[in-house]
């Protein structure tokens, strides 16, 4: 049998750091007994561009193409603001997504006790707090045609479509109603069916779909109510499922429940492979920090916990995945605080190798 393949993609500015901490990781489990993964490493966004005059290398591509999965650290940095449109770092990542069709886009926000008082929220709204939003990610508003600038009368009109077809919908609440059954089993869908056409297709088709999941409880609600919902008393949701433009909204709402970007975890899922497994990208939510780059400063813990994701969602290894986050819970109830997690109070950070490393002796 051969190894399950992941293709490591570091990046820009950050993102070599905190994956070399992942390494580690990733390290440490074939060492013990864990998953032995067929690591291939490649380059995405400025320093593909250095190195192949394009930020993303049709070789790399099809490799993205072929592994069960993909990590990504960061991509983009100040050095090349001034590159051609078609040229700039984040059109690497943006192929990527493209041509897998990755058109669910999964944001955690969890909260790690240890942090619960670094929240803006009340403790007691936010500790134990483990919540999923879906963001659908390749259709929507965002891609709607008509759109432009369009000249009317003698005024100009900004032009955007929201459009949705019930094969794009259906897809992603699959994928949500996946999720459900692996988590909770609730699936809240939001949109604003009583303003928006997309918004009654989308509830419709949501309602269908739910008949296949008989033992998911499926719950709608208005995003604009969900908003509210979210930051008066997020434990109430289990899945979250929305359109592009809502969930862009609402994923940011949620994860900033819970501390840090340095902290936060992504996943985009595309449509099954020949193995069951839908393709996929895993990768931290956060950019490529150039103020801090090169500094030791960066917190890896999203991007190791990108690659928990990766365990449970791409190599059916939820235990291995549970044990990494048990190990970020640890570090972080001993007091182990990267420089973005600590307040005011003066505490000493400690650096992102110290972070890795303490991770993988939680481990
Ligand atoms: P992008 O456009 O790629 O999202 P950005 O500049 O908007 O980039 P980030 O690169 O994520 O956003 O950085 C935003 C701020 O958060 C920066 O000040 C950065 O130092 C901080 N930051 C981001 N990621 C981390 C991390 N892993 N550890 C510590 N600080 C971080
Ligand atoms: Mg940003």
């Amino acid at each position: 049998m051969t190894n399950p393949s992941l293709l490591i993609l570091p990046g820009d500015g950050i993102g070599p750091e905190v994956m070399a901490e992942v390494r580690k990781v990733i390290d440490w489990f074939g060492a013990n007994g864990g998953p032995v993964f067929d690591v291939s490493e490649d380059l995405v966004g400025g320093c593909a561009y250095d190195a192949h005059g394009t930020p993303l290398h049709d070789d790399t591509m099809a490799r993205a193409q072929e592994v069960d999965a993909v990590l990504l650290g960061a991509v983009g940095g100040p050095k090349y603001d001034s590159l051609d449109f078609s040229l700039k770092p984040e059109r690497g990542l943006l192929r990527l997504r493209k041509e897998m069709d990755l058109y669910a886009n999964l944001r955690p926000a969890q909260c790690f006790d240890a942090l619960a008082d670094f929240s803006s929220l009340k403790t007691e709204v936010v500790s134990g707090l483990d919540i999923m939003i879906v963001r659908e990610l390749t259709s929507g508003v965002y891609f709607g045609e008509p759109r432009g600038i369009i000249e009317e009368g003698n005024e100009r009109v900004g032009v955007n479509t929201q459009r949705y077809t019930e094969s794009e919908i259906d897809r992603v609440a699959r994928s949500a109603f996946e999720l459900a059954m692996r988590r909770g089993k609730r699936l809240c869908s939001m949109e604003k069916a009583n303003v928006m056409e997309s918004g009654v297709l989308w509830r419709e088709v949501v309602t269908q779909v739910g008949k296949d999941y008989p033992e998911v409880e499926l719950s709608h609600m208005y995003a604009d109510a969900g908003a509210m919902q979210l930051t008066r008393w997020p434990k109430q949701f289990d899945v979250i499922v929305t359109d592009n433009l809502f969930g862009d909204l609402l994923s940011d709402l949620a994860a900033m429940l819970t501390g840090s970007l340095g902290m936060l975890p992504s996943a985009s899922l595309g449509a099954p492979m020949a193995n069951g497994r839908p393709k996929a990208l895993y990768e931290p939510v956060h950019g490529s920090a150039p103020d801090i780059a090169g500094q030791g400063k960066a917190n890896p813990i999203a991007c190791i916990l990108s690659f928990a994701m990766a365990l449970r969602y791409s190599f059916d290894r939820g235990e291995d995945a549970a044990r990494v986050e048990r190990a970020v819970e640890t570090v972080l109830a001993d007091g182990l605080r990267t420089a973005d997690l600590l307040g005011e109070e003066g505490k000493a950070p400690v650096s992102t190798s110290e972070m890795g490393d303490a991770i993988v002796a939680a481990l």
